[in-house]
């Protein structure tokens, strides 16, 4: 394991890819805030993706808030990773006789592989493939996912976190006022409380994930390059079954911030800190009747955690060993 500070909960992790599930879960307990305007639709769609849920879960009227599909979470995540894999050099690769090659020495192997990209060229053998899975690809099969995540919700209203703008595009040529195009946006300091539960990770590849979480900005409408998001570790949660899904999460911290009298939901702006604030108390209360065993890091333990990725990401010679060996792990391993 490359982190020392992850070291003390070996236990929580597998010390190889598995074969069989042994649902070993690691949680990443976040907020994600946006930085900026920012667009959350599927494909094609003028406005943003709404649902209606209970506001709270001690308050049952019913209230529309602004979604984020799985996918637009996980992808973004899976981009960053691999651009970072192609960037310190992890291919080409080939393997041979359970070796793993790398450079002049992959591309003399007739079968090598140069790039692993979503979503029709994936290779099948990289920590990427290996962690998120991919659907069925000819002569290798399908793989689950060993991360898994739903859609996370707003914690206010959709109403209240929106904004219609319109804009004017002048044509350069005429200086004519041309097409007036309207776009549904979500404004910025939108908080969107998310789980990210990794099952059966070896501690490096956790470390991996974990990194592309923490480095990953750009969420939302694709193509544009809009919306800015910063994501929050609240907490890292080690267990034997699943938390919670990340809707309970948005009405435990809905029902804290409504008793709580220093904050007003449905005017003004929510800051971190009354997210920060209720948060701890939020998990506890949603995992206080688990069937299964916790063990939760966070305050300084989660401070010296991410100080430690931090320190890895940091360092290029480090991080290139880090990636290389995690490679190395993926490649090797056999089915
Ligand atoms: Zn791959």
């Amino acid at each position: 394991m490359t982190l020392k500070t992850l070291q003390p909960y070996q236990q929580y992790f597998v010390p190889a890819i598995p074969r069989t599930p042994t649902n070993r879960y690691a949680s990443i307990i976040m907020l994600r805030e946006t930085k900026s305007y920012a667009i959350f639709t599927t494909e094609g769609g003028e406005q943003q993706d709404v649902e209606q849920t209970p506001a709270g879960l001690a308050h049952a009227e019913p209230t529309t808030r602004l979604v984020m599909f799985k996918r637009k979470q996980v992808a973004p995540e899976r981009r960053t990773g691999k651009a970072l894999l192609r960037q310190y050099g992890i291919f080409p690769y080939a393997i041979k006789d359970g070796r793993v090659l790398y450079g002049e020495e992959a591309k003399r192997e007739k079968k090598h592989y140069d790039d692993c990209y979503l979503t029709e060229g994936l290779c099948t053998h990289c920590p990427d493939c290996l962690i998120y899975g991919y659907a069925a690809i000819e002569g290798e099969g399908a793989r689950k996912a060993r991360l898994m995540t739903d859609t996370c919700f707003t914690i206010r209203p959709y109403e209240i976190i929106q904004k219609q703008v319109k804009f004017n595009v002048i044509n350069e040529a005429t200086q004519t006022s041309g097409t007036i195009t309207e776009y549904d946006y979500t404004t910025p300091g939108v908080f969107l409380p998310a789980v990210e539960t990794t099952v059966d990770l070896t501690g490096d590849e956790f470390t991996y994930v974990l990194g592309n979480v923490l480095r990953t900005t750009r969420y939302g409408k694709e193509g544009t390059r809009q919306g800015f998001v910063r994501n929050h570790i609240l907490a890292v949660a080690f267990s034997d079954v699943e938390l919670f899904a990340n809707l309970e999460f948005t009405q435990a911290l809905y029902d804290a911030l409504t008793a709580d009298p220093n904050v007003d939901l449905a005017s003004g702006n929510l800051a971190l800190a009354d997210l920060q604030k209720h948060a701890l108390s939020a998990v506890e209360h949603l995992t206080a009747d688990l069937i299964g065993r916790l063990r939760l890091v966070n305050g300084e333990e989660l401070e010296a955690l991410l100080r430690d990725v931090r320190a890895l990401n940091q360092k290029e010679a480090q991080l290139a060993a880090f990636l290389k060996e995690l490679h190395t792990q993926s490649a090797s391993f056999v089915v």
